[in-house]
């Protein structure tokens, strides 16, 4: 079973080296060619694919995650950002021109793309592998040195790879720092060129007061309370299919899970026929058998989503079986409950949702914005007035109709949050864009002198009359 202490943490003087040796590595201009870039990422595919039965087994000590999860969700989808990451780097560093202009085209105006320098990446325990390497993928694709910090809690996948990026990365431009609160604090009192913090607000908020100490920049990936707006007139078991797979899947510790549904009371009774239909067609054996349905993380989430289920008002139309020691909850649907509900009082990340009855459309908008900016908003419908509606009134990280969760995997799309849910978008593109500084430059030819000459002073007559 996973455990914690069973990581060798980075001491403090390690880390201090650390950022030392990669503040080096990045003045001697290591990562400056594409070339070098670009044999560091091919080796992160191969640091993948080579071990991809090590890491297989790693998610399920760490999250008890079914294989074909994992390689999806995970291992796949980041050897392919690395092909897409190796394939368009030349394009993505290209200098660019800036618009023409009459006045300054002579000038010769440009973007240069600039790496920022020695970045870090603080990463959570739900996606050890997506959110870990995806940031190290899109950091030295934009030329920088990089430092991965990631979650304790998930020690097996975070032991893995601190094991593994040393024998296939080169040591003077990419390090894991493997450790908790201290070792996180530590890394927090250094300067960076870049911080990309994914977790919790709590955590968030903690990251960016020490950030600002040293003026480093922080991107911030968070969470919150997505919700589901279902029109009664949908496709209901397409629907309910998808939103049961977006919750159950790595148990609804999903940053994008739908966390709630919103849905017109006389509809309440025929949708939840329709999760309970799409839960037994998951899992025809039930879904405590190992290897079909993961696991929560750690006994203090444990704890945390069983009070707030055993405080409930609502009621628990299907699921609710708990068991401590195997921290199993099996797919939980609670229907009738209200806004003031323990199980609206924060984001469950876990495989509960409640269902908040509601009169009808209007009344689903004001609820979506009386609370925090999710980071997605989920609508089924086949109406383009109710979807248009709902994303019209609304504000969230990403707009979702008919699907959960999809829309992190398409290549193209931003993944970010607003307010609440986080600042900066990432993800392939993104995250180069995230690490790179956009640095105007021109060179100006003397004989521009001769029509831009009024400028200098002094200030006669003669030019304010031009
Ligand atoms: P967390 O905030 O507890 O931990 C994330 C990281 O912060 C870990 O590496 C941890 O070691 C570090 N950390 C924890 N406490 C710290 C402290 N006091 N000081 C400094 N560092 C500290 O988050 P988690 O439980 O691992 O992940 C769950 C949260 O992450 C959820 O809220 C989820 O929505 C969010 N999340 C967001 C995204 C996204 O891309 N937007 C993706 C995944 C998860």
């Amino acid at each position: 079973m996973a455990d914690t202490t069973s990581l060798k943490y980075t001491t403090f003087d390690e880390i201090d080296a650390i950022h030392a040796t990669l503040r080096q590595s990045f003045r001697a201009g290591k990562l400056k060619s594409i070339a070098a870039r670009k044999v560091q990422i091919l080796q992160l595919a191969y640091l993948i694919q080579d071990n991809y039965d090590r890491f297989k087994e790693a998610f399920a000590a760490d999250l008890g995650r079914p294989t074909l999860e994992t390689a999806f969700l995970e291992l796949d989808s980041t050897v392919s950002d690395c092909k897409i990451a190796y394939d368009r780097v030349e394009k993505w560093a290209q200098t660019e021109k800036a618009p023409f202009s009459f006045n300054f085209f002579a000038m010769r105006p440009v973007i240069r793309k600039e790496p920022k320098g020695v970045v870090l990446s603080i990463s959570p325990f739900n996606y050890p592998v997506w959110l870990a390497l995806g940031p190290m993928i899109g950091a030295i694709a934009a030329g920088n040195c990089f430092v991965l910090k990631p979650s304790e809690l998930s020690p097996a996948v975070s032991g893995l790879i601190a094991e593994l990026v040393p024998k296939y990365l080169d040591p003077d431009v990419v390090r894991v720092v493997l450790g908790a609160v201290p070792e996180t604090t530590r890394l927090l009192e250094l300067p960076w060129a870049h911080i990309l913090y994914t977790g919790s607000g709590r955590v968030a908020k903690l990251v960016c007061a020490a950030a600002a100490k040293t003026l480093t920049p922080v991107s911030t990936e968070l969470g919150g309370k997505s919700p589901v707006v279902i029109d009664p007139k949908c496709d209901l078991k397409t629907a309910a299919k998808r939103i049961m797979w977006g919750k159950c899947v790595n148990v609804g510790q999903t940053c994008v899970a739908p966390d709630y549904i919103l849905v017109p009371q006389d509809a309440q009774d025929e949708l939840v026929q329709a999760l309970k239909a799409a839960h037994d067609e998951f899992y025809p054996s039930g879904p405590s058998a190992a290897g079909v349905f993961g696991r929560i993380v750690n006994h203090t989430h444990f704890r945390r989503l069983k009070g707030l289920l055993d405080r409930t008002a609502g009621e628990i139309a299907f699921g609710g079986e708990t068991n401590e020691s195997d921290k199993y909850i099996s797919p939980t649907v609670v229907k009738n409950v209200k806004g003031d509900d323990s199980l609206m009082s924060e984001e469950l990340f876990g495989p509960i949702l409640p269902i908040v009855p509601v009169k009808n459309i209007d009344e689903a908008i004001a609820f979506i914005n009386d609370h925090d900016n999710p980071l997605a908003l989920y609508v089924f419908s086949q109406d383009a007035a109710f979807k248009a509606k709902v994303f019209d009134n609304t504000l969230s990280g990403s707009a979702v109709a008919n699907d959960t969760l999809v829309h992190c995997a398409v290549d193209g799309l931003p993944f970010g949050g607003i307010g609440p849910s986080g600042s900066g978008y990432h993800t392939r593109k993104y995250t180069f864009d995230m690490f790179t500084h956009l640095r105007s430059s021109l060179d100006s030819p003397s004989w521009v002198d001769s029509i831009f000459g009024s400028r200098f002073p002094p200030y006669t007559a003669k030019k304010e009359s031009y």
